[in-house]
């Protein structure tokens, strides 16, 4: 006998377990979901990536009781510079500043890495009933889909969420084709420690060969996203510890005192892409499986959670009106309500990306002159941020901090 599930989510990620979290919360223990993964279990210690958790997500996590287990881990971001000059200029001229609370006492985003966070979303997962299964899942096997697909692991259900990441099998075999390109970017990822406390301050140096963030985490470290032209990461990486200290410190600067580097380095190609389509025959797509962008913005995860929120919203509503979650009218409200903010988000990060990856000084000029424009109009600049924080547009319940 096969098993059957409401809901099979593939992907045991940010956006699968926000997604299983949701469903069982608000639709009680007869609406059965399961999270399958092969990473399920495993330890994350090694993944030295954190997130800028914007205000609109830390909504969520609040909303689905999961914020509590993380926020002694969550660093808030108190003010963000953001400067633009070559690299070997002796000084970096701030040409925008935010201070950054969306309501008082809320903060447009909190740090956070991301080993805290999905451990603390597989236990919360597990303590609402979701059932937790370390297997991949690659697709659908063949078969009717009228009343709901059977998936290639045995498990029957009536919609198959794939939040399996940007390689996404499911999307693949469902033939679903994706529209991007790959940057000729990567991004160097570590940690590094400063003698200074930062104060909450999150710093984005635009130098020629791409963005250098500086994010603030815990205690007097910071998350360093770093992108330089492929090749040039490829070679920073792996030089030894001394050569690779010189290059952090010219880019990092000394304004923390002295720094090193306390964390693992690695290494992610960089590329922007939007799936064709979100939906296919009883398969919905959501966060990196769906789109992945530049991480200019520290947007991508947002993108993917405001997915699930819209997601869970649609399922949550047909389910209890009696209508089937995985049927054409819920799959495309949720379609209708996400691939377009995605389009526009992703156009946008990559405009930022070109505008600001080169060496022209015709455009530093261009640009300066606009951020120092923004800067200067508290309207402007108050609309920015929350459009960071993602709290402008039709944002799903959960986002707003309400309950499905
Ligand atoms: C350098 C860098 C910095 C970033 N910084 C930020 C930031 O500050 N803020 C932000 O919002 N975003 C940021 N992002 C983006 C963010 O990390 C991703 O958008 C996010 O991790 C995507 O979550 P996800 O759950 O969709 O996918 P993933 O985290 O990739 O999870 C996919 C899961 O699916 C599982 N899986 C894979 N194949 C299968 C299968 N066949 N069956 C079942 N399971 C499978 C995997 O084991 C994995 O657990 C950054 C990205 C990069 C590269």
């Amino acid at each position: 006998m096969r098993e059957n599930v409401d809901v099979l989510i593939a992907g045991g990620g940010f956006a699968g377990l926000t997604l299983a979290i949701a469903l069982r919360q608000a639709l009680g223990p007869s609406f059965a979901v399961t999270v399958a993964d092969p990473a399920l279990g495993k330890s994350h210690a090694d993944d030295e990536r954190a997130s800028a958790i914007v205000a609109a997500a830390r909504r969520l996590f609040e909303t689905l009781g999961v914020w509590d287990a993380v926020s002694g881990e969550a660093q808030p971001i108190l003010d963000m510079v953001v400067t633009d000059s070559r690299l070997d200029d002796a000084m970096r001229p701030v040409f925008l500043t935010f201070a950054g609370e969306v309501e008082e006492g809320e903060p447009f985003a909190h740090m956070i890495e991301n080993r805290f966070l999905v451990a603390a979303l597989a236990e919360k997962a597990q303590a609402e009933g979701v059932t937790l299964v370390p297997r991949a899942v690659n697709g659908v096997a063949d078969g009717l889909r009228t009343l709901g697909i059977t998936a290639d692991i045995g498990i029957g259900a009536r919609l198959l969420v794939a939040a399996d990441g940007a390689r996404s099998t499911i999307r693949t075999n469902a033939g679903i084709a994706t529209h991007g390109w790959t940057y000729d970017q990567s991004a160097i990822v570590t940690t590094v420690g400063h003698e200074r406390d930062h104060g909450g301050r999150a710093e984005e140096h635009f130098l020629p060969a791409g963005p250098f963030a500086i994010l603030p985490l815990k205690g007097n470290r910071s998350s360093i996203v770093w992108t330089e032209a492929k090749g040039e990461a490829a070679r920073i990486v792996a030089l030894p510890d001394d050569a690779f200290h010189a290059e952090l410190e010219q880019r990092f600067k000394l304004h923390l005192g002295e720094i090193n580097a306390v964390g693992a380095r690695r290494v992610h190609p960089l590329g922007f892409f939007v799936a064709r389509s979100f939906i296919a025959e009883r398969i919905a797509l959501v966060g990196d499986a769906a789109h992945v962008i530049h991480p200019i913005a520290g947007q991508g995860l947002n993108m993917g959670l405001k997915d699930v929120a819209a997601l869970a919203e649609v399922i949550v509503d047909a389910a209890r009106l009696g209508l089937d979650p995985g049927s054409p009218t819920v799959l495309e409200r949720y379609q209708r309500w996400r691939r377009f903010d995605t389009v526009t988000m992703g156009i946008a990060t990559d405009g930022l990306n070109r505008l600001f990856s080169n060496h022209s000084d015709v455009l530093r000029l261009v640009r300066d002159v606009g951020l120092g424009l923004v800067d200067r109009v508290p309207n402007l600049k108050r609309l920015f941020i929350r459009e960071a924080a993602g709290l402008v547009g039709d944002v799903p319940k959960l986002l707003r901090g309400e309950m499905l």
